[in-house]
């Protein structure tokens, strides 16, 4: 399939202004200001005059497997479906297990990933769930990374929660060293990925970490970093030195307490946080829970959506009047940076063609996953097995 898009501003996300972009496969095999190419050889060509190009979104933290629980076994929340993904502009996601790492395994996150790449979109994941010692799939962690081509890293490890299994600051230790090494070996970033919790001094046991070892912050990815005041300011403090991930999915539902998710990029930003330590990720499909005050009962129940990156890009744009070429670093450019995703987030020749194509209100005209069209003029092109 050959697909040439012409006119297209691109956002790459560095601003590069109109330019036409030419797929094959799924590979971005030419990008000019004006493509000559006989119309005999394209399958497809599309006028995007008006329109900006951009990489297709990576969502690096979705309970793409379901997750929850904690109310229950009616608190379970399901599996991610590929049209809620495609909706949102999210063309890469990394999965991760979650809070109940006793019922749920991590073999059904990888067959998970293993669906999504069937369907059509790039996934990866993370082995092991909030607790420690880590499930695994090989009876080891590191062997995971180190042998299985889907499985980046360990996560979400829970720390600085009810719910974790307070991990020491050795044990912290070895899971990152173990994880780095294994990820030398496998070429990937052998990464931790962190939920933090709501107690306080939130990022203490990383720092602990590694103060009391040679790890870098750089093998920490901490989440939920906006959950509440005081978690956040630690976090302008943190985000000059480690990564910082806004987590964008729950706010509409405890707005009292976290920080709206656009806001808090423009004062990460504001504390000099550099926007290379910055990325947004919905945690989709982890569960919502409300609580009546008095007799603490569940109330309500709903699941995060990929689509909260999108709301908040916009707003970030709209509202926080952060240029649209450094927003979009958040969800494109910076996790694939992190997470050593090496043909995704920028739109370059010899990427993979994963690539949006946005209305100037930023909705989504056209979607393209590996090179295949996905959404056209803002309609679904393809729903996921057994979607209806
Ligand atoms: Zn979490």
């Amino acid at each position: 399939m050959i697909t040439l898009i012409r006119n297209a501003h691109i956002y790459a996300p560095e601003n590069l202004g109109q330019k036409d972009v030419l797929l094959a496969g799924n590979q971005i095999v030419k990008m000019e200001d004006r493509i000559e190419i006989s119309s005999s050889l394209i399958d497809k060509e599309i006028d995007a005059t008006g329109l900006y190009l951009t990489p297709g979104f990576i969502d690096a933290h979705v309970h793409i497997a379901g997750a929850g629980g904690e109310g229950g076994p009616a608190s379970r929340t399901p599996e991610l479906l590929l049209s809620d993904m495609l909706k949102a502009g999210v063309t890469t996601v990394i999965g991760c297990l979650g809070t109940d790492g006793f019922t749920r395994s991590v073999e059904s996150v990888l067959m998970k990933v293993k669906q999504l790449r069937a369907e059509g979109v790039s996934s990866w994941m993370y082995t092991g769930a909030y607790q420690v010692p880590t499930p695994s799939i090989t009876g080891d962690f590191a062997k995971d990374i180190a042998l299985i081509e889907e499985i980046i890293g360990v996560g979400e490890v829970a720390v600085s929660d009810h719910r974790s299994s307070v991990p020491t600051t050795n044990e912290l230790i070895r899971i990152a060293a173990h994880a780095r090494v294994a990820g030398m070996i496998s070429g990937g970033p052998g990464i931790v990925n962190i939920h933090l919790g709501d107690a306080r001094d939130p990022f203490r046991p990383i720092y602990d970490a590694v103060e009391k070892s040679e790890l870098n912050f750089r093998q920490f990815f901490p989440t939920h970093i906006n959950r509440n005041d005081y978690i956040f300011k630690d976090a302008l403090t943190y985000g000059l030195n480690g990564y910082v991930d806004i987590t964008t999915s729950s706010y509409p539902y405890y707005q009292d307490e976290e920080i709206k998710p656009s806001t808090a990029l423009r004062l990460l930003l504001e504390a000099g946080v550099p926007i290379n330590h910055i990325t947004f990720t919905s945690d989709a499909c982890g569960s919502l829970p409300a609580f009546d005050s008095l007799t603490g009962e569940l109330t309500a129940l709903d699941t995060g959506l990929p689509a909260s990156n999108l709301t908040e890009l916009k707003d970030a744009v709209e509202i926080e009047k952060i240029p649209l070429e450094t927003a979009l670093k958040v969800i494109t450019e910076n996790p694939a940076r992190i997470l050593k995703l090496r043909k995704k987030g920028v739109i370059k020749e010899g990427m993979d063609a994963d690539i949006l194509l946005l209305n100037s209100d930023l909705s989504i005209h056209s979607l393209f996953a590996l090179g295949t069209q996905m959404m056209e003029n803002g309609s679904l092109l393809k729903k996921g097995a057994y979607e209806r």
